[in-house]
């Protein structure tokens, strides 16, 4: 029986999580859940100068948004410097790792006759213990602790995404795994968690592709069972270059606040990479079941903003009013003057109902709230749309409409009866009654049917701001 796979996230906490991370993230929960494995996260910390507790906050509450649970950690690299030590100390033991004393001229010498070479300046190798014999350390220098890299023969991997690379050990040298001051480096970190956490499958960035050839190295060394890797592609913004802030929202939490739905951007970003067939629209339960690592597409995946939207409003139209009240409420509150006669409003209505009519046109939870704020607001008419749709034949119209919805039951099927009788009454046509309704009433030319939105309000406050436009 194979190992229960476990697969981990090990965000550096530089800044928010971004979209690329949150698609790793991802990828690397749905394969651990597929196969009914454990999923790890691991903060990698150690670069003092760029990483913030900010960060940290950053990247759980963008994990927390998207529901991805971990069953282990987070996992602080800081917190474990003391086994990164002890692994050093063995593997020099062992004699797969050695003291290096570069006098900083000797290496500025070495790398100035390699570059006059036409060589690739890399380190020779001539503190390896074979080279070394006889040679005393040259006085106040600390050493740095280099792993030996094997000298021949190759380092082949059959990527998940990428499929069998290969890369010789010509093209490595001897890795520096702690530096003069005994702190540990970033590759050699990696393996130790790798390495103790169990880690059988790792899903990450392809920007990382560089270091498995150095990090398969050191397991072998340390005689650990080497995971599988994964490496995906970028992804890129919708012109094809390197998404960056310019693109628009690339962090996550960013998108809870534009109005987006953790499920669709769980979808969405599914879609960033892996494929299956040609659903668009699927479950994060349907996602797991599918997601065995197959299908994982070798080239950049490029952000459609305009799809990622789309995706968003399947999912929102889906969900029911009172459930979309529910999410938008506080974001209305949020809009409107605390106290304000427009807050007032808000406590009395149909909340779940109007939210029922406005979803199919919302593409985002901004989109429905500002449309909820229609009903409480007071209508900001543009003069333009007052210039054009609201002349005197209009306002008489209002006036007139004003005085049947005075008497007409209060629902839909009744205001559809004082809009008819209006018409009627006029002789004007359909759309020269209703424009001017939902101008007056709402402050726009366009909303969903004017019958069932006026019945979605008080009766009073139509009245008064049928009157208010009429003038
Ligand atoms: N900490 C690395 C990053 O944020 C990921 C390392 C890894 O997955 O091995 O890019």
């Amino acid at each position: 029986m194979s190992a229960r796979v476990r697969t981990r996230f090990a965000p550096s906490p530089t800044g928010f999580l971004h979209i690329g991370g949150a698609r790793t993230a991802l990828f690397a929960w749905a394969y651990a859940r597929h196969f009914g494995g454990d999923f790890i996260l691991r903060i990698e910390d150690t670069d003092l100068e760029r990483s913030t507790p900010e960060a940290v906050q950053a990247i759980l509450e963008g994990m927390a948004w998207l529901d991805l649970r971990h069953d282990e950690g987070p996992f602080y690299q800081m917190q474990r410097m003391e086994r990164y030590k002890e692994v050093i100390q063995q593997m020099l033991r062992d004699g797969t790792a050695y003291y290096c004393y570069p006098s900083p001229t000797e290496l500025d010498a070495l790398r100035e006759s390699q570059r006059a070479a036409g060589l690739k300046p890399r380190y020779d190798g001539r503190w390896r213990p074979k080279n070394s014999e006889g040679k005393t350390p040259p006085l106040g220098v600390k050493p740095v602790v280099r792993f030996k890299n094997p000298i021949g023969g190759v380092v082949q991997w059959d990527d998940l995404v990428k499929g069998s690379i290969t890369i010789s050990n010509e093209e490595m040298d001897d890795l520096i795994i702690a530096r003069s001051d005994g702190t540990p480096t970033y590759n050699f970190c990696v393996v130790v968690d790798d390495w103790d956490m169990g880690i059988t499958h790792v899903i990450r960035g392809d920007d990382h592709v560089n270091n498995t050839p150095r990090q398969i190295n050191i397991l072998e060394a340390l005689g650990a069972t080497r995971p599988a890797y994964g490496h995906l592609p970028m992804i890129h913004g919708p012109d094809g270059q390197k998404l960056s802030k310019r693109h628009g929202a690339v962090s996550v939490i960013e998108y809870e606040k534009d109005g987006y739905l953790a499920e669709a951007v769980i979808n969405y970003l599914a879609r960033l990479g892996w494929s299956h067939g040609d659903d668009e629209i699927f479950s994060r339960e349907q996602l797991v079941a599918w997601f065995d690592g197959s299908h994982l597409s070798h080239s950049p995946s490029q952000l459609d903003f305009e799809k990622f939207k789309w995706v968003n409003h399947q999912y929102l139209k889906r969900m029911g009013g009172a459930a979309l009240a529910e999410v938008c409420l506080p974001r209305l509150q949020a809009l409107l003057p605390a106290g304000s006669a427009a807050s007032g409003l808000a406590q009395g209505l149909d909340w779940a109902a109007i939210c029922d009519l406005l979803k199919e046109r919302c593409a985002t939870l901004v989109e429905l709230t500002d449309q909820m704020a229609w009903f409480v607001e007071s209508p900001r008419i543009a003069e333009a749309d007052a210039g054009q749709h609201l002349g005197e034949s209009a306002r008489s119209a209002l006036f007139a409409l004003a005085g049947q919805c005075e008497h007409c039951v209060w629902d839909k099927a009744g205001i559809a009866a004082a809009i008819k009788a209006v018409v009627t009454q006029t002789g004007l046509k359909m759309p020269q009654v209703a424009i001017p309704a939902r101008l007056a009433v709402f402050g726009r030319t366009q909303t969903p049917a004017i019958d069932a939105m006026l019945a979605l309000m008080p009766r009073e406050a139509v009245l008064h701001r049928l009157r208010e436009a009429a003038g």
